[in-house]
């Protein structure tokens, strides 16, 4: 199966497809499975998945998410305003 990276058609099909992702949330939540089965098929499919991505060509995350970080985590890390850090919004 190819993997779909093209994030504007990927958003515009998720708009495309939104009942029939409601309607899929429904049978899973009708399913006769207990949440650790679920979450193994889950976890499998996701394997399978993320094999085949590379988010270094992709990099939105890195666009779009900023990290959050606690002092306690990086002792050594330089101060917020400087360099690379400045991108890191500190955790409350
Ligand atoms: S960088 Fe983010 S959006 Fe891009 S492939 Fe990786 S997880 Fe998906």
């Amino acid at each position: 199966m190819k993997i779909e990276m093209d994030l504007k058609r990927i958003k515009k099909l998720a708009a495309a497809l939104d009942d029939e992702n409601w309607e899929f949330r429904t049978f899973l939540k009708g399913l006769d499975l207990d949440s650790a089965e679920l979450d193994a098929i889950v976890h499998r499919i996701n394997d399978e998945v993320s094999a085949q991505i590379d988010c270094t060509q992709c990099a939105n995350c890195c666009k779009v998410v900023r990290p959050v970080w606690m002092r306690q985590m990086w002792p050594s890390l330089p101060p917020v305003s400087t360099g690379r850090s400045r991108n890191l919004r500190k955790s409350i």
